[in-house]
């Protein structure tokens, strides 16, 4: 498959041929993940391969353990949150590249990443629950690069959860400085976008566009909360990701993102910050919110 069809799941960005490349298209859909009968929300998850469970398996367990020690521990009324991560033991998502028929099509896989765009540290993750019965049926994922570190793992485990990048909220543009000709492969994308998906460019400004819709059926966080830019948030790209040259404290200029230093008065100019690697207090109240405790029904007994 094409990774611009593997793509296309979360986003689908236009570059059209104006004189400046637009920044501000933006696409998608995502669900809340289900509950079950236990009044549990179980993520199952298998490994594609037996590769990516040798190479890999601790980063994306810790990463999983991360999300689970932020939220206060496992599911109970006193972490006030539904979630359960269960490891799919007995078998591997695929056999010989097919999707394995005894997995689950909803099962969350964790496989390689496809295709050059994210280098050899990078991954990425749908967004929410993908529904077996929507138009790309169950394809739940996360993709890993063989570099990836936890503080990666924790970002993507995120998208899963069902956020969007706190550096693509409506209102970001009052707290960050986003410059789209520091992204590395802009050069590339004015000169072939003409009238192409950007994509197709291998330009990453995709990640940076202000999401102004609504995500149906549910709305990513940037729409459910009045609040400062989390800049503490996983959800939150630093400075220097995807910046084409040098991005630091002494060249802020070279860098795709920048913090105001008072969002009230941008005169008073900018500064460079780096993503964290741990769930912010507010990435924690949104999983809470959006998977809270439910007790079991009568005779069920949460593990
Ligand atoms: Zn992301």
């Amino acid at each position: 498959m094409k990774l611009r069809n593997i793509i296309t799941i979360i986003i689908l960005v236009l570059l059209t041929p104006r004189a400046t490349p637009s920044c501000d298209v933006f696409n998608g859909y995502n669900q809340p993940w289900p509950r079950g009968s236990d009044g549990l929300v179980t993520i199952e998850y298998c490994f594609d391969n037996d590769q990516i469970e040798e190479k890999r398996e601790s980063v994306i367990k810790t990463g999983l353990e991360t999300w689970m020690e932020a939220l206060g521990g496992r599911a109970s009324p006193e972490t006030g949150h539904a979630l359960k991560f269960q490891h799919q033991t007995d078998y591997y998502c695929s056999i010989n590249g097919q999707w394995n028929p005894r997995v689950p099509k909803n099962t969350l896989q964790l496989k390689w990443l496809q295709g050059p765009l994210l280098g050899e540290n990078g991954g990425r993750a749908s967004v929410g629950f993908i529904p077996q019965s929507g138009p790309n049926g169950g394809n739940n994922y996360i993709e890993v690069s063989p570099n990836a570190i936890v503080e990666l793992l924790v970002h993507e485990i995120g998208h899963v959860l069902g956020m969007g990048h706190e550096h693509q909220r409506a209102d970001r543009d009052k707290y960050v400085k986003y410059q789209c000709d520091k992204v590395e492969g802009y050069q590339k994308a004015v000169t072939c976008a003409a009238g192409l998906v950007a994509l197709d460019c291998e330009f990453m400004g995709h990640a940076y566009v202000v999401n102004n819709r609504p995500y149906p059926p549910f709305n990513i966080r940037s729409d459910d909360y009045d609040l400062t830019n989390d800049d503490q948030s996983v959800m939150h790209y630093g400075s220097p990701e995807f910046a084409a040259g040098p991005c630091n404290p002494e060249a802020p200029d070279g860098c795709p993102l920048l913090k105001y230093k008072n969002p009230n008065r941008h005169e008073g100019g900018y500064e460079t910050f780096l993503q964290v690697d741990t769930p912010s207090d507010l990435d924690v109240e949104w999983v809470k919110q959006t998977y809270p405790y439910m007790p079991p029904p009568p005779g069920v007994r949460n593990p």
